[in-house]
């Protein structure tokens, strides 16, 4: 995250750690300070498939909500079911993920300054090895396509619309000449 040189005026929270948990018939729910990792891992484990595609995407449960974390053309929040939020005065309130106005790189969070508490995933019963091997995709495409051995804070571009005739900016990573 970068912080721009006038600082912040106002209260810092970061959200880190928490559970995990099967929270129904086909339903998983997770603490906002789960890292979206730590969830994948626990789905994969679980056979619990829908998560698997976005192994490797580095952040919490809370960022890849607010951000609508994205790969492969998907968004994450398709498999969002339900949240719990606190608003800026503290009051939590549970919304359905159809109330969370989910768009490339956005979500109402954007637009609230709501603080995403927990969410309850889709999910449905897989084979780990299945699951597994799509996590795996993943990360080999992530190895070839990002500098993962730099810092780095992310993507400071939205990717174009793939329906439009237009170049990514994100590129394969490539040696210098
Ligand atoms: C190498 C690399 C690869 C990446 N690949 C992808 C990718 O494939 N797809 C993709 O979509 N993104 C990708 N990203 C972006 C990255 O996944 C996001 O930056 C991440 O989801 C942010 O989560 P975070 O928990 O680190 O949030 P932070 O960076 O801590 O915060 C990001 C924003 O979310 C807000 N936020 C955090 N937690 C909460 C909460 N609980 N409630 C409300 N708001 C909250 C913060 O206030 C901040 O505005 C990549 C980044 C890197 C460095």
């Amino acid at each position: 995250m970068l912080i721009a040189d006038r600082g912040i005026r106002g209260l810092v929270l970061r959200c880190r750690g928490g559970c995990v948990e099967v929270s129904g018939d086909g339903l998983l729910r997770a603490d906002a300070g789960v890292t979206l990792n730590g969830l994948i891992r626990y789905s994969i484990r679980h056979g619990l498939g829908g998560l698997e595609a976005w192994a490797g995407t580095p952040g919490t449960v809370g960022g890849g909500i607010r951000g609508n974390a994205h790969f492969g053309g998907r968004l994450l929040g398709e498999q969002v079911v339900r949240v719990a939020v606190a608003s800026r005065v503290g009051e939590v309130r549970e919304l359905l993920g159809s109330e969370l106005e989910f768009g490339y790189d956005s979500s109402r969070l954007q637009r609230t300054g709501e603080v995403l508490l927990a969410a309850v995933f889709r999910v449905s019963p897989q084979e780990p090895s299945v699951l597994r091997e799509t996590a795996r995709r993943s990360l080999t495409h992530r190895k070839r396509t990002q500098p993962l051995g730099l810092p780095s804070a992310g993507c400071a571009f939205q990717n174009p619309d793939p329906k439009r005739d237009v170049v990514p900016a994100v590129c394969p990573v490539q040696p210098v000449r």
